[in-house]
């Protein structure tokens, strides 16, 4: 599968230490909105402006999205999320230390987000990605057993501009019967795959109970996966309502198995993984 930039980019920021983020803090300037600190330093001002506007704007509709109405006004004063863009690529990977295929980190902990000026892009995909993080843990807690797949997912599916072509990449994989099973996006730690490395997994079992052996390299297994999660995420939000979703998440988050979160959250509609498999396999072919 060809990979393309601007539908998956990485970011692992539960990986992240961010020891690594003592970068000398004076050099920057500052520009301030109601929610928003973007920090940047020899970057083009109105770049900042933009990314300011932007994420006031990803605010509302993140928020919105996830049904967080209630505590608006989150992340005022003091609160406030840190941005910081760095003039070019070289200057970020430099001074976060980070792989060479990243492009952003969030850190939930210290409400910061810490990338590059790297126009249109960081616009439209990293900022409302990293903002899906930060609200979404916000909102269900910080405790680290949400599944990677989860948290990734609600990213993806905030950057809303994407949204069309991602669905449309997903129906073709479920037509042609590349899809991971649940219970191996829930077992996968993604963050281990090599992108050059040769993969053999078993997909998800044919209408007939065959199961299809996928050959491929590590970086197709890689979009994959996030483009599973972000469908994954997809239909559950849009077929069943944010409120749901929430409630299931934090049944996830208290370490309950999948099984137990879906008869918590969806009694009715969605009492299994194979129940949860058969309805979004058909929600993405009819997309
Ligand atoms: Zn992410």
């Amino acid at each position: 599968m060809e990979t393309n930039k601007t539908v998956i980019y990485f970011s692992f920021f539960l990986l992240v230490f961010f020891s690594v983020l003592s970068f000398a803090k004076q050099d920057w300037t500052q520009l301030n909105s109601d929610h928003f600190i973007v920090y940047y330093q020899y970057t083009d001002k109105n770049f900042a402006a933009d990314v300011a506007r932007k994420a006031e704007e990803y605010y509302n509709s993140i928020a919105d999205n996830l049904g967080y109405v209630r505590y608006s006004n989150f992340w005022k004063w003091d609160k406030r999320v840190k941005i910081y863009i760095y003039p070019d690529h070289s200057s970020y990977l430099l001074a976060t230390n980070q792989q060479s295929w990243s492009h952003g980190v969030a850190d939930y902990f210290k409400k910061e987000i810490i990338s590059y000026a790297w126009g249109k892009d960081f616009l439209k995909s990293l900022l409302p990605h990293e903002m899906g993080h930060l609200i979404f843990r916000d909102f269900v807690g910080f405790k680290s057993d949400i599944p990677l797949w989860l948290d990734e997912g609600v990213a993806q599916w905030e950057e809303s501009e994407l949204k069309a072509q991602r669905l449309s990449l997903g129906k073709q994989q479920v037509s042609k019967n590349i899809i991971l099973p649940i219970r191996t996006m829930i077992a996968l730690d993604i963050r281990k795959i090599e992108t050059d490395q040769q993969i053999k997994i078993e997909g998800m079992a044919l209408d007939n109970g065959q199961i299809p052996i996928l050959e491929m390299d590590g970086s197709s297994l890689v979009n994959i996966y996030y483009l599973q999660a972000f469908s994954l995420v997809g239909f559950l939000m849009e077929r069943y309502g944010a409120e749901s979703f929430v409630v299931f998440s934090r049944q996830l988050r208290d370490g309950k198995t999948i099984n137990d979160a879906l008869k918590f959250a969806y009694p009715q509609q969605l009492r299994s993984i194979e129940q949860l498999e058969k309805q979004w396999k058909q929600y993405l072919l009819n997309a």
